[in-house]
This record gives structure tokens, sequence and C-alpha cells, in this order.
């Protein structure tokens, strides 16, 4: 019922109960005694028609009391509903923990109402590290339990006074007041929050590892120069100092600083100017020359990109590749490079080889053995003279998955070797397992070697390993004359590095082979030939 009818309604129900206990107590007082008089013999009963009204009156009184508590319940049940609705727009559902918009609004209220300068509000934002992978392995189910635990860790820790809020997805924030001369306190809670959280969740016998990174702003660091509202200041700076600990490397906390906010502004920019320049196609491969060590020759080239930025000249993978793989667009980049560099290479001599790089990320496409093929049928670039690179953290993530790809690429010919060795951690049973076609020695290993230091025990090591695994070597980061002497200890391998020079664009790469004349006759040179690489031959002749 309309609240406007409803009072109006209330209005007539109390007239007429009022009217009724009137004209109640003017019957009654009239009835009554002649019925007292009637009952013990005296009289002649009440006049029967005041009786009927006195009768009317009474059902007429009961009448209005009983729409009177009807109305009364109603009007409770209805404030009740209002009541959780506006708690319910207050809340976050999953979590019952305050949401973006409640949060903000109470985080107003107490930095306007904060006049004492010895005391600041903190306001701390908690993200949680790579939540999507526990989506993704684990199930949204499990995904929920995650978010209600560390919530509920969180909410425990909090001092009176704090609120905790969860914005969306998995961050989350918290306003705890403070006194700005021991902001140690805060330091400490942020500890315990990462070390509480880090407990494992049990969810369906499966225990699930989390860790948070944590971003604080002090509202004593507010300098009243933003356009935002003051809380949207402090959380935006809170988030700032958030995002700048997931760059340390997660798991850990730090509080807002100034020169954040560039660096953050140029990490957007950055991000831009990939996107962009993936459509104005500003990505180039540059090459390596790879040499046989025992001849001295060309062998192959390992395409390296390079961004030809307008702002920013010539930039490295180093700067671009991780940025690439965490927005997403790596394999769109990578294609894009690998196709370009199977049009280069058909140029060149038929058994020069090419060898690409592959990231961790693309190797978590099912599709990606596929991609590659279709790739090469569509080029017409025969699969024996590509060979994909991996690193050893591509072993760490789905072996079984890492395992058939390998292992359908090798199947149609594609060569696979397993790059920065050294580096990683894999175990010797590990490689046994995978079918790897060639080991690349980490440069940081090559570039040390003279004679007789810690490098050389090194270098000895993981040699006797491959020849004991069969699988060919080529050492990376050859930097000069010394370092090569120093390889031919070992017997055949292949080598790269600067001492060769430096990765270049594809038309040097044919002015170079043009002078070794090893350019391919015709375009077709590739198509037909079936050379092979000496892989197999690298291995034998060491042993030999
Ligand atoms: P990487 O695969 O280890 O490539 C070799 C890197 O060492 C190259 O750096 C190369 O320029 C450098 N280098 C070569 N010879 C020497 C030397 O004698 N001394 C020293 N100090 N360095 C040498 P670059 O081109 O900056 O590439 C860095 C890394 O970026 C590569 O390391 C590779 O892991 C990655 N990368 C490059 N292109 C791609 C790509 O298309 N896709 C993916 N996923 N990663 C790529
Ligand atoms: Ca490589
Ligand atoms: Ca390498």
């Amino acid at each position: 019922m309309w609240p406007a009818v409803r009072k109006r309604h209330d209005f007539v129900t109390l007239a007429i109960a009022l009217a009724a206990i009137g004209l109640f107590m003017a019957t009654a007082s009239m009835v009554l005694p002649a019925l007292l008089r009637h009952g013990f013999g005296g009289a002649d009963g009440p006049d029967a028609i005041l009786t009927n009204a006195l009768i009317l009156n009474i059902a007429l009184i009961l009448l209005g009391w009983n729409r009177y508590k009807a109305l009364n319940g109603e009007l409770e049940h209805q404030k009740r509903a209002e009541r959780e609705a506006r708690q319910l727009a207050d809340k976050d559902d999953l979590t019952g923990s305050l949401n973006r918009r409640s949060f903000a609004a109470m985080l107003e209220g107490l930095l306007s109402g904060e006049k004492n300068p010895d005391r600041a509000i903190a306001a701390i934002a908690i993200d949680l590290d790579n939540f999507k992978q526990v989506n993704d392995l684990n199930g949204h189910a499990a995904g929920d339990k995650v978010l209600c635990e560390a919530a509920e860790r969180i909410a425990k820790l909090l001092p009176d006074g704090a609120q905790l809020a969860r914005l969306g997805g998995d961050e989350f924030i918290c306003a705890v007041p403070y006194l700005t001369h021991s902001p140690d306190r805060i330091d400490h809670l942020v500890t315990r929050m990462i070390e509480t959280v880090a407990r494992p969740v049990v969810h369906q016998a499966n225990a699930i590892d989390i860790t948070v990174s944590i971003g604080i702003a002090g509202s004593n660091q507010l300098d009243g120069q933003s356009i935002e509202t003051p809380a949207q200041d402090l959380m935006h700076k809170a988030d700032i100092a958030m995002y700048h600990a997931k760059k340390q490397g997660k798991n850990r906390f730090y509080w807002f600083e100034a020169p954040m906010e560039n660096e953050l502004r140029f990490r957007n920019e950055l991000e831009a100017g990939i996107r962009r320049g993936i459509e104005n196609d500003e990505f180039v491969p540059y090459y390596e020359q790879q040499i046989d060590l025992d001849t001295g020759e060309i062998v192959g080239f390992e395409m390296l990109a390079r961004w030809e930025s307008p702002e920013m000249g010539l930039v490295n993978p180093d700067i671009f590749i991780p940025i690439a793989e965490e927005i997403g667009v790596i394999a769109d980049l990578s294609e894009r490079l690998i196709s370009k560099a199977f049009e280069d290479a058909k140029q060149w001599d038929p058994e020069i080889t090419l060898s690409v790089n592959i990231s961790p990320v693309q190797m978590r496409d099912p599709w990606f053995a596929q991609k590659i093929l279709k790739m090469l049928v569509e080029h017409r670039f025969p699969a024996h003279r590509l060979d994909i690179e991996v690193t050893e953290t591509c072993l760490h993530e789905n072996i079984g998955m890492v395992r058939s790809m390998i292992t359908s690429l090798r199947n149609q010919g594609v060569k696979v070797s397993l790059d920065d060795f050294g580096t990683g951690y894999s175990s010797l049973s590990q490689l046994r397992s995978l079918p790897f076609d060639r080991l690349k020695i980490d440069r940081s290993f090559i570039t040390e070697l003279s004679n007789e230091n810690q490098s050389d025990k090194l270098v000895d090591a993981i040699v006797s390993m491959s020849d004991g695994l069969k699988l060919p070597i080529t050492a990376e980061g050859i930097e000069n004359e010394k370092v090569l002497e120093a390889l031919s200890r070992w017997g055949s391998m292949k080598g790269q590095g600067y001492h060769y020079g430096r990765p270049e664009p594809a038309d040097d790469v044919l002015k170079r082979l043009e002078m070794a004349g090893k350019l391919a006759l015709t375009n077709e040179d590739n198509v037909v030939s079936l050379a092979n690489t000496s892989d197999e031959d690298d291995t034998a002749k060491r042993a030999g």
C-alpha cells in the first residue's frame, strides 16, 4: 500500500476507534448500571436498543484494535525490509564486508571528522596474487572460498574502528586509524595480514596457497592537490603502492611514495604503446647468428624481437615482452613476428635454421602446436628448419601439456630446444622425460669462461649431463676469442654471441649471407629441400 493512502487509512481507523470508545463510554454508563440492578433482581433490564448499541460498540472497538495491530505489524515489516535493503546495498554479498560505494562514503566521513594532526587514517589496499590461476585451476567455488577466507582472516586482525571492504574481484581495502608517530603499527598489521592470508585454504581436500600484495597510503600524505575527493585520492594512492608491490615481486607491502605515480604513468603509456605498436606493425625481427664452432660457419639465426617505437626508438625485448605477457598480447605479437621471420628466412640458404623464442604464456595455450603448424603450412616453410626455444620456467607449469605439445611439434619435424639452461631448476628426470633436441647453455655461464674458474666447472657439469642425455649443445653469450678458446675443450657444439656480431635486421642478414654465398637460389628451394641440420652429429662428434 502507498504510504500516503495508508496514513489516511490509519487516521480513519483511529477516528472510528476513538468515536467507538466515546460511544462506548456513553452507552456503557447507561446500560451497565441497569444491567447490574437487573442482575440483583431490583429492576427491569437495560433498554434493548442501548444494549445492542453497546455490543456494536464493543465489536467496533475490537475491530479497530485488530486493524491497528495489523497496520502496526505491516509497518514494522516494511521498516525491516528497508533496513535489509539498505544493508545489502552497503555490503558485498560474498564476504559480508563493505562494498566500494559504502566504503568510500565511510572513509569520506572518517577523513572529514579527523582534525587532530597526530592522528591519521591508513588506507590499505590488498590484492590477492595470481587469483585468476586459483579460479582457473580449482574452479569458481574454490575461488569464492579463498575470497571469503581471506576476508575473514583480515577482518579478525583489524583493530577497533577499522573497516574492511571488498572493492570487487580479488581487491580488498581497509581503513585503519593510527597515530602518525607510530606508522610501524600499520607495518606490523599488514605483515600479519600477509602471514595470515598465506596459510593454505582447504577446499574439497585441496590445499590452496595464496599470497597478497599490499599498498598503504596515510591520510597525512594527502596534499589537497588532487581533483579527486580526499577518500578517492587516498584509495588511489594505496592502489598505486599496491601495484608497486606487485611489480617488486608480489607477496609484500609498500607505503605510497610520490615517484610511484610516475612509474605507473610510464607503465600505462608503455602498455598503450605496445598495443598501438602491434596494430601499426612497429615490432620487427632481428637476427643473431648461430655458428658451428667446428667450422666457424653460420648454421642458423635466432630471431630476437625489437620494437621500433616512434617515441622511444629501438626497444629491447626485456622491456616489452614481460608487459606483453601480462596484458595478454604476447601470442598475437609473437605470431606476427614469426610470420615475418618465415618470409625472411625463405630467402636464406635452405640449410640455415631459424630459432624463435616462445613465452611460457604461449605454452599454456592448448592449441599452440597447431597454430605453429598452421603457420608453417601457410608460409610454406619447412618444419625441419624451425627450432622452438622454450625456457625452463615453461616446465614448472603443466608438464603433461608441455610434453604433448613438444611431442606433436617434433612429430611434424620441428626442433625444440631448452633455452637458458642452468638458470632454472629442472631435474634430471624431468629433462629425461621431455624429448628436447638441444640444450642452450645460459650466457651467464659462458661469458665468465676463462680457464679454471667456477664457471668452467659448471659448464663442465652441464656438458657431461647433456652428453648423458645425448643432447647437442649451443653456447650463448660468446663475447670474445678467449671464451671461444675455452669452449673448444668440450668438443663440438654450436655457439652464438656478440663475438660474431650483434643481432641485426633482416636486410643486414641478407647482405651477410650474400657475401658468404648463402642465399636461397629460388624461393622453392626451401620447400623441396630435405636438408637436415647436424644436431645428432654434434653429440656423436663430441663423444667420439
Ligand atoms: P635469449 O633467448 O637468451 O636471447 C639472447 C639474448 O642475449 C639477446 O638479448 C641477445 O641480444 C643477447 N646476447 C647475445 N649475445 C650476447 C653476448 O655475447 N653477450 C651478452 N651480454 N648478451 C648477448 P635480447 O635480444 O635483448 O633478448 C632478451 C631476451 O628476450 C631473450 O633472451 C629472449 O628470452 C627474449 N625474447 C627475445 N625475443 C623474443 C620473442 O620474440 N618472444 C619471446 N617470448 N621472447 C623473446
Ligand atoms: Ca633464446
Ligand atoms: Ca637464452
